[in-house]
């Protein structure tokens, strides 16, 4: 299996063979196809199985499909957000956008608590086509009004189990309420307690399941 036959537009198999990669793992295999055609997702995955680009590279396919969306005030709006529960993992995961999406002209933003609201703000204001975030920074910014998320189309929620173990639900309640009810979402988590699959049942609608 090649990442070409999965349905990758060519921008981003150049990127994927500047990596180095020579095809796709299993989870990639199998959630490209499943987000590729716009539907919602649920999938078991740990870290180190590939999952990053799983979800990924078929974001930023769709995204490129479609060219950019404009807010009411001219700006480039955010059409994909992906939740992560740390700083660290939202990095490298904004680091993985920008290497898989260096062909394509789409802009990245990562935001998380700990620094400065004021840079996170000015970059807001250029605009972004996707914001890789952690959960309370995300509400700060939307409580002080300066994050629009009405033109979200994909919603991730990355290492969701962690975000429990973290303590983050009520956060990622008050995320849900603020997203547009039409988009999207895609679930990945490492383990299926209740309690994720209680967030999975109000989030997704209809979802391919995929554990490897
Ligand atoms: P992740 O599970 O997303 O944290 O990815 C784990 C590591 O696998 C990262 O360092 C990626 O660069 C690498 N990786 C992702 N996809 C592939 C692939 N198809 N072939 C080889 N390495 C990959």
């Amino acid at each position: 299996m090649t990442f070409e036959s999965l349905g990758l537009a060519d921008p981003i198999v150049r990127a994927v063979r500047e990596q180095g990669y020579s095809q796709p793992t299993p989870i990639q295999a199998q959630a490209i196809p499943a987000v590729l055609n716009g539907g919602d997702l649920m999938a078991g995955a740990q870290t180190g199985t590939g999952k990053t680009a799983g979800f990924t590279l078929p974001l930023l396919h769709r995204l490129a499909a479609q060219g950019p969306k404009r807010d009411a005030k001219g700006r480039i709006a955010i059409r994909a957000l992906i939740l992560t529960p740390t700083r660290e993992l939202a990095a490298q995961v904004e680091e993985s956008v920008r290497l898989y999406g260096k062909f394509l002209p789409l802009t990245s933003m990562v935001m998380f608590g700990g620094v400065g609201m004021q840079p996170q703000i000015d970059r807001l204001r250029k605009g972004v086509d996707i914001l890789v975030a952690t959960p309370g920074r995300l509400l700060d910014h939307h409580q002080q009004g300066t994050l629009d998320l009405s033109h979200v189309q994909i919603f991730v929620l990355d290492e969701a189990d962690r975000m429990l173990d973290m303590g983050f639900i009520h956060d990622i309640k008050k995320v849900l309420a603020i997203l547009p009810a039409q988009k999207q979402s895609l679930l990945f988590s490492a383990t299926f307690s209740d309690d994720i699959k209680a967030l999975a049942d109000r989030l997704l609608n209809q979802p391919a399941l995929i554990e490897v």
